[in-house]
Parts: structure tokens; sequence; C-alpha cells
């Protein structure tokens, strides 16, 4: 990976793959921030903001919310920093978003360098999503509305017709790449990191 003081990380892969888990120990061992858009938009729904209120049920439905919300929110997050250190983790999602992005790393000066893309059977993917709900309610935690068998099917879907089509967009620019996302975390992390070299 580029050791330039920019660096931009996409994770591309379906809802279930462990995109999130994985943008966080990387963001961590290579000093990165992690912009996960998911996390915000719940975030600004605990909170009862005016765009929480808007997109709640977006995320309970499972399909995405408009690309001018999700792109006036990077640019904003863009914006503040000195120098463009970041892993993407749910962004972007559809071909609009990822030329949006372009256009703002361009203006910025900051290019992309890595694409990797979480591989996951689909059967093995909406099961992952339901335990993870199991396991946050055996822990007390808040369960996310979105990670219901019925919605967690939605969502592939919505991967499947608009946000695969970045597999090619990313591939045509030579920087994405392949990563087997079933075995153990550690597993999976060393492949991360051996595509990034
Ligand atoms: P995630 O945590 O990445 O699975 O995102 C949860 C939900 O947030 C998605 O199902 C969408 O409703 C919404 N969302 C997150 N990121 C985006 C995005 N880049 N574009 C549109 N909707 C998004």
């Amino acid at each position: 990976m580029t050791q330039s003081k920019h660096n931009v990380v996409i994770f591309l892969g379906p809802p279930g793959a462990g995109k999130g888990t994985q943008a966080e120990r990387l963001a961590q061992d290579k000093g990165l921030v992690k912009i996960s858009t998911g996390d915000i938009l719940r975030d600004h729904v605990v909170r009862g903001t005016d765009l929480g209120q808007q997109v709640k049920p977006i995320l309970d439905a499972g399909t995405l919310v408009p690309d001018e919300i999700l792109i006036a929110l990077i640019r904003d997050k863009l914006a503040d920093m000195e120098h463009v250190r970041v892993i993407f983790d749910g962004f972007p999602r559809t071909t609009a978003q990822a030329q949006a992005l372009d256009m703002l790393l361009e203006e910025l000066g900051a290019p992309v360098s890595a694409v990797p893309l979480l591989e996951v059977p689909d059967e093995v993917l909406v099961g992952r999503i339901v335990e993870r709900g199991r396991q946050a309610a055996a822990r007390g935690e808040a369960v996310r509305s979105d990670d219901t068998e019925e919605v967690a099917r939605r969502r592939q879907q919505v991967y499947r017709e608009q946000t695969q089509p970045l597999i090619d967009y990313y591939s045509g620019r030579g920087h994405l790449y392949r990563v087997d996302g079933v075995g153990g975390l550690d597993e999976v992390y060393g492949r991360i990191q051996t595509g990034m070299k």
C-alpha cells in the first residue's frame, strides 16, 4: 500500500461479509479513520435528528438511503481532514456514489489506494446476519432492526442490484482485489493484508 500522506481504502462486499470488523482492525493497524455510513446513519436514528427520522424507515426496510444524502455526509467528513487517511465501510454503494467520491477525492488530491472485496457465499451471509442479531440480544445489546432474516434477504438483493456493479467499476481502475471472506477473523485479515502489498 502507498505510504503517501493520503490513503484511501474502500471495503466492498455484501452485508454480513465482515467488512465492519475487518475494516476496524485495518484502521487501527494503519492509523486510518474508519468511516462506516451505516454506523453514522444509525447514530442519527438513535439521536432522533431530522436526518435520523428521515432515514429510519429506509434502514428498517433494508433499502438504500438517497445518494445525495450520503454524498453530502461524506463530503462533510472529508472536508475536515488535513490528510485523507480513511477506510470506507459501506460506502460507496451505487455507481452515482462512486462517481461522486472520485470527484471529491480528485479535488482533495487523494486517490483510491486499494479496494478489497470480501467474498462470502450467499447462503452463509443471511445466517451470519441473523446470528449477529441473536448474539447482540444475548449480550443484552441493542439489536439492529435490519438484522432479521427477511430484511437481511432484502439487503442481499439490494447489494446484488445496486452495489455489485461497483466491482467492475473498481476492477476497471485496477484497485480491486478479491479476498475469500470465509474463515476465522485472523485468517481473513491475513488475506486482506497480503492483497494490499
Ligand atoms: P450497513 O451498516 O453498511 O449494513 O448499512 C445499514 C443501512 O444503512 C443500509 O441497509 C442502508 O439502508 C443504509 N446505508 C448505509 N450506507 C449507505 C450508502 N452508502 N448508501 C445508501 N444507504 C446506505
